[in-house]
């Protein structure tokens, strides 16, 4: 079972002075490393320190070891003076599932709180939307990692890495299923990537959590007919939906649908072009497990993350 809690300041200073290694941060960050904001949470305060740039990894390393800090972070932007964080030149496009804060969770952690199961679902979701990015839209240079709580996706292909915010705005919603696409007024269905998060989505709704926006009468419909509307929304035949629920609950129903699929990825993290984001190879000491990049996402396993001030006291 994963045991997952907060890490002492000695375990900390262990950490960093026994086990932490700068060849566990990624090429990406690693070649490009002058040109970054990093930023710092000395304490489990938030990550106050800020406009921090490091010229070589050896200088990161004894500033790493010097104070031990609760969390270390990057930014997705490179800068020429990061220090300022002036000269923003281009940033990676980032998408960042938390576990804690699915929408529709397999489990029932609450508050923070994250479990192997939650973890594998964001796991999943993350997965889809890679998929998305690189078998519809063609980007793939993508990277993985594991940030604690959750996963990260940073893309990192020329043309994404200059988008302005708006325009990451509209692709963070089209790769995740998060508006009703327009296309619907032209009669030929929805795009593929929303019918099929929101056909995803449906199928993990109960009673309960559909109630929150659709009448008593209207959800013992669709969960009576959940397989005939699951079908209906997959292929597009949002009439039949219709025929199912009335019109007025179908809008509703596919409306909260964009909405829980949006909620699976922090968009927030997606249109910020200045974010910092946790260091892969760093320690998450909230639950005592490394950030690490991810080589091959399918086979991913914690145990990968769990530092040796951990598996040594089991
Ligand atoms: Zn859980």
């Amino acid at each position: 079972m994963l045991e997952l809690r907060k890490a002492t300041p000695e375990e900390r200073k262990i950490f960093y002075a026994e086990e932490w290694d700068k060849r566990e941060i990624p090429d990406f960050i690693l070649h490009t490393l002058s040109l970054r904001e990093f930023g710092f949470d000395p304490d489990g305060s938030g990550p106050n320190q800020r406009y921090k740039q490091f010229t070589t990894p050896e200088q990161l390393a004894d500033y790493l070891r010097r104070t031990a800090p609760y969390s270390v972070f990057s930014s997705v932007a490179l800068y020429e003076d990061p220090s300022q964080r002036r000269g923003w030149l281009k940033a990676e496009l980032a998408f960042d599932i938390d576990a804690k804060d699915l929408p529709i969770k397999p489990c029932s952690c609450t508050g923070g709180k994250v479990c192997e199961r939650c973890l594998d679902e964001a796991k999943r979701v993350l997965m889809l939307i890679s998929d998305v990015l690189s078998s519809n839209l063609g980007l793939r240079d993508q990277h993985f990692s594991y940030s604690g709580r959750g996963f990260h996706l940073r893309v990192l292909d020329e043309p994404v890495m200059r988008m302005e915010q708006n325009e990451r705005t509209q692709l963070v919603a089209y790769v995740t299923g998060g508006v009703i696409p327009s296309d619907i007024t032209l009669a030929l269905g929805y795009s593929k990537v929303f019918r099929e998060f929101a056909a995803r989505t449906f199928e993990r709704l109960d009673r309960e959590k559909l109630g929150e926006v659709l009448t008593q009468r209207a959800v013992r419909k669709l969960i009576e007919k959940k397989d005939e509307v699951l079908g209906a929304i997959r292929n597009g035949r949002i009439e039949e939906i219709k025929n199912l629920g009335g019109r007025k609950s179908v809008e509703q129903l596919l409306g909260f649908l964009a909405r829980l699929n949006s909620e699976f990825v922090d968009g927030k993290v997606t249109v910020d072009v200045k974010r910092i984001l946790r260091l892969p190879s760093s320690l998450h000491s909230g639950v005592s497990m490394k950030c690490i990049s991810i080589r091959n996402i399918e086979k991913f396993s914690l145990d990968e993350a769990v530092p040796k001030f951990v598996s040594e006291r089991r």
